[in-house]
């Protein structure tokens, strides 16, 4: 799986949950909400029902007054009439007044031509009237929704008081009352039919509920709250529903579920609406930093893929400071080390191939010679010089070879760590003057002028004569090599302080100074002299011109190496064309010894007194 994709599971796995709990939470918020709105309906529906309850006690009042007064005072008849008139004068909407006896035989009406009670209301109420307890009764007996309500006060002697009040009356219950715009309020009587409607609907008053869930869901509650859809207009609305008093009336109070909890809603549709907002900014976010992450990685993995094919040039992104940017430039360091090793290794087979040819060219040039002299020698025929010339010139080629061989073999011995030196006495004056003795032969061939100064006094260096021979006949055999025909090479050796220098100075080519810092390196040849010329008849003249110019560059190398390894230095003076001079700086030899010194390895070492 990409690391983007896993970055944004990452990031969605974390938005995810968040966005759930948050819902959870606005759900729960929600719920909390409505249930304070559905109690809030039920008490406005209780307060509603009080109302009407006080209502129907209020139009009892009267009744209850002269049902109490006729059984105190045993009043007659023409009494009670009087007081029935008194009573339903003031009330408009009252439509008769009537005192039945316990047969439920008319004692007294008002007025006087009012129409008879529906038969069973007027024997139920009397019933009622008869265990002492007051009662209210909806007459529908008028139709087309006209009703009435019949009210009824018990008297002690088994008859009752009852009163009929015009359905229409009920519209001052709920005048006082200002109720929040496009609420209905109803009162249902006991057998479920409306008796009021606040919203005015001619087909409201007298339709029969039994079967609706706002008649069944009071059960044995005194409030309930209920959502449904109301069968005189289909509009969803929330009723609170309540019972007035005992009885059997109940009041509901509804408001459109939309207006009711349309706010709540609203304000929960925009917090759902910001959650998926910030879901949504949440993935965007995380796909941009995936890409962000993923883009610079991606790149990081191809320009290793490039690497790796051998493209060295191939580099990582590395502007920033995060982690995959400091990733890339870790990369391009290490891509850019491999680079410049890359380079090296191939500078150095180079190198190699070119010193592998250069020493093989070294081994078989001195073999032609000798092999062509000698043949030479042997067909015959030679003057006595002649041979004599070859036959030296044979030997200083086997010399050439066996230095060449010496100097491969310390190569050998210094890089595997095992060039062994001793510390010794060593005449300085001894050893130039055999090295001096040494290259004469080669050096009256140039016709240079070698000499060693002398010395007063002998001077001892602690050195190993092996060595130091060797290097000096090396910085002889440069000289001579780099010195054009006729030139001069002196030798000369001072104490100094508590070293011995010895000076090869020639009045050679010289060395430029570009290549002084490289002078001493493995393999640096300098570019051969143009006015390098071999002195020798035409025979021999290719061989010894090359033989004179010959070398493969780990004189210099090698001199340096060991001399430093005998506790000494080695310095060079030089310019183009006017000649160089070697020095060498060796520890001098005292009564004392030759003290420390450092091994082939460079490790402190106690030597040997000379
Ligand atoms: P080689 O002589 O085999 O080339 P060396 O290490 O002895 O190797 O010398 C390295 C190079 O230094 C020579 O090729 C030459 O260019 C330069 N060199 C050494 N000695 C002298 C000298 N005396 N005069 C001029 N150039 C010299």
């Amino acid at each position: 799986m990409t690391i983007r994709k896993r970055l944004l599971i990452l990031a969605i796995g974390g938005v995810v949950p968040l966005v759930l709990v948050g819902l959870a939470l606005l759900w729960s918020v929600w719920h909390a909400k409505q249930q304070q709105l559905n109690d809030g309906m039920e008490q406005q529906a209780e307060l509603a029902a009080v109302l009407f309850d006080r209502w129907l006690d209020a139009q009892e009042q009267p009744l209850r007054t002269i049902a109490e007064y006729s059984s105190t005072n045993g009043i007659n008849q023409t009494e009670l009439q009087d007081a029935l008139k008194a009573a339903i004068t003031p009330r408009s909407s009252w439509t008769d007044l009537r005192a039945l006896d316990a047969d439920g035989k008319v004692v007294a009406i008002e007025p006087t031509n009012a129409e008879s009670l529906p038969s069973g209301i007027a024997e139920r109420l009397l019933a009622e009237a008869q265990r002492g307890a007051s009662g209210v009764e909806t007459d529908w007996t008028k139709g087309e929704g006209r009703y009435s309500l019949i009210l009824m006060a018990p008297m002690k002697s088994g008859g009752a008081v009852t009163a009929r009040i015009d359905g229409a009356g009920l519209q001052q219950i709920f005048q006082g009352i200002t109720l929040p715009e496009r609420t209905v309020v109803t009162v249902m009587d006991p057998q479920r039919r409306i008796i009021y409607r606040s919203q005015r609907s001619q087909s409201a008053v007298g339709m029969d509920l039994t079967g609706s869930t706002i008649t069944s869901v009071l059960n044995d509650r005194k409030t309930a709250v209920v959502v449904l859809k109301s069968s005189v207009d289909n509009v969803e609305r929330v009723y609170g529903v309540a019972r007035a008093g005992n009885t059997g009336y109940s009041v509901s109070v509804g408001v459109p579920s939309s207006v009711l909890y349309g706010p709540a809603w609203q304000q929960l549709t925009v917090y759902i609406a910001v959650a998926f907002v910030v879901a949504c900014c949440a993935a965007v976010g995380a796909l941009l930093i995936a890409g962000s992450i993923a883009r610079p990685m991606r790149l990081l993995s191809m320009a290793a893929q490039k690497f790796g094919e051998g493209d060295f040039s191939a580099r990582a992104p590395s502007a920033g400071e995060d982690e995959v940017s400091r990733l890339g430039m870790n990369f391009n360091a290490m891509a850019q080390r491999l680079e410049k090793r890359e380079a090296r290794l191939a500078e150095l087979d180079t190198l190699k191939s070119e010193w592998v040819s250069r020493v093989s060219h070294e081994l078989r040039t001195p073999l032609t010679t000798i092999k062509a002299l000698t043949r030479l020698l042997m067909r015959g025929g030679l003057s006595e010089a002649k041979q004599r010339e070859y036959i030296e010139t044979i030997s200083v080629e086997c010399d050439r070879q066996i230095e060449l061989v010496l100097n491969l073999l310390d190569l050998a011995r210094i890089e595997g760590g095992v060039f062994r030196i001793t510390h010794e006495r060593v005449n300085v004056d001894e050893v130039m003057s055999s090295c001096v003795k040494a290259a004469v032969r080669i050096a009256e061939k140039r016709r240079h002028d070698l000499r060693v100064e002398p010395n007063s006094e002998p001077l001892f260096v602690c050195a190993d004569p092996k060595t130091i021979r060797r290097v000096l006949a090396n910085l002889i055999e440069n000289s001579v090599k780099y010195t054009a025909d006729g030139g001069r090479i002196v030798l000369s050796a001072q104490q100094d302080g508590e070293e011995v220098t010895i000076n090869i100075a020639d009045n050679g080519r010289g060395i430029p100074a570009e290549d002084m810092p490289i002078l001493f390196n493995k393999f640096y040849r300098g570019k051969p002299a143009p006015e390098s010329a071999a002195l020798h008849d035409a025979e021999t003249t290719e061989f010894l011109e090359d033989a004179d110019m010959s070398g493969v560059g780990l004189g210099l190398y090698l001199a340096r190496n060991v001399v430093e390894r005998m506790g000494g230095r080695i310095s060079v003076e030089s310019e183009v064309g006017r000649g160089s001079t070697f020095t060498l700086h060796l520890p001098s030899w005292s009564e004392g010894g030759c003290g420390e010194s450092v091994n082939s390895n460079g490790n402190n070492k106690t030597i040997a007194r000379g």
